[in-house]
């Protein structure tokens, strides 16, 4: 299974599942431009299996929306129109949010498995102040979870995610950098509250605890404004010393392509100061 962060963060969040024929895009925070574009570029770096080369082959089957805030839903409604493609929701997410023709709209339990195409998808709640789900996705062979826009880390949510060989998880803010960045107090208070976004601390608690199984950690959804790179890798990191994974943030646009098969040669490399170089301006 290949996945393409094309964008997280607050400024829209997308990532594209592709395995054996079947790609599912998780959420459609951006642009039609910046998704196509992205896409392209996916695909041309082979990351949506095999295409036709036009820009339909491009189009995915079906789109799967964490939750109703704009940098999720965004062009969602106007894929379903233009591609008449199926957009999968949970109930409370449909109601919040408008998706398009609602023939095409599949309601999902935020409890229960579905399944697209050779993809499986299991969503267990978070809590966050919009009904959110984590998604693991499973292709039959290797496991991926994408767990973002929480404000805690739930029980239970270790077990879902354990031993899934690439996570993808919110590192969205450090505390001291929102303590005294420019936000008004009331945005702090809910970005900082049980039911707004995982903090740096917040997500090293959850990857000190995860165990053996992962071997790519991507950070999520990082503040362009409260938090920065560097100092969320550098966190990470010490958080998981000691277990052999990847670490790598994701930017605010990509495409960055993850591959759920180990990488030659990462099980054997401990985390190293040489990942931090990944990006511009880390
Ligand atoms: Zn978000
Ligand atoms: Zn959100």
């Amino acid at each position: 299974m290949q996945i393409t962060i094309i964008a997280s963060g607050s400024g829209g969040n997308a990532t594209l599942f592709a395995s054996r024929g079947t790609r599912v895009l998780v959420d459609a925070g951006v642009g039609p431009r910046v998704l196509a574009q992205c896409l392209a570029a996916a695909a041309t770096a082979g990351a949506l299996g095999s295409t036709s080369g036009s820009t339909s082959a491009w189009t995915p089957d079906a789109i799967v929306i964490t939750h109703a805030h704009a940098d999720h839903v965004g062009v969602a409604a106007r894929y379903n129109k233009k591609h008449k493609i199926p957009i999968y929701a949970s109930e409370a997410t449909a109601r919040a949010a408008h998706l398009g023709d609602p023939e095409r709209v599949r309601l999902f339990s935020p409890r229960e498995p579905f399944a697209i195409g050779a993809l499986t998808f299991s969503p267990r709640p978070l809590p966050h102040d919009a009904a959110q789900v984590a998604l693991v996705v499973d292709d039959g062979a290797r496991r991926a979870a994408l767990v973002t826009d929480l404000g805690e880390v739930p029980p239970g949510l270790l077990e879902h995610v354990a031993g899934c060989d690439v996570l993808m998880l919110e590192s969205n803010y450090d505390e001291d950098m929102l303590d005294a960045g420019p936000y008004p107090q009331h945005l702090k208070r809910r970005i900082l509250s049980a039911r707004g976004h995982l903090s740096n601390a917040q997500a090293c608690a959850l990857l000190a605890a995860l165990p053996g199984g992962t071997h790519t950690v991507a950070l999520m959804h990082l503040s362009e404004n409260n938090n920065r790179p560097d100092l969320a890798l550098a966190a990470a990191r010490d958080a998981l010393l000691g277990k052999r994974a990847r670490l790598l943030a994701a930017p605010p646009r990509g495409p960055l392509v993850l591959d759920t098969a180990p990488p030659p040669g990462a099980a054997r490399a401990p985390l190293a100061a040489r990942q931090l170089g990944l990006f511009p301006g880390m």
